[in-house]
């Protein structure tokens, strides 16, 4: 093909004219991958909570993809799961007091 510009012959591929720098043809223009929408959502939020399991998957599945809202999922697993933890620590603590002294 010939620059636009200058009028010289220059390579096909050529994105840029060697002669006079003037950019040529169809600039590549790539077509845009559909951007997943990264938000922190609230019904994911909740559903980590509850399956805090799903959570940490999620988590690590998407984590390229929609960092803001993987990261938001698995901190929320997390915090379930602490929760659950410290819950369950009180309960039976609760229970043995409970048991000892109604024994
Ligand atoms: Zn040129």
């Amino acid at each position: 093909m010939f620059c636009s510009k200058c009028g010289t012959e220059i390579s096909d591929e050529a994105v840029i004219c060697v002669h006079c720098g003037a950019s040529v043809g169809q600039p590549e223009t790539k077509p845009e991958a559909p951007v997943a929408e990264d938000k922190v959502s609230i019904g994911f939020c909740i559903l980590a909570f509850f399956i805090p399991l799903f959570g940490v998957i999620y988590w690590a599945l998407k984590y390229k993809e929609t960092p803001k809202k993987a990261k938001a999922c698995g901190i929320t697993a997390i915090v379930s799961w602490v929760l659950n933890l410290f819950l369950s620590v009180i309960i039976s603590v609760v229970y043995a007091v409970l048991m000892t002294s109604l024994m």
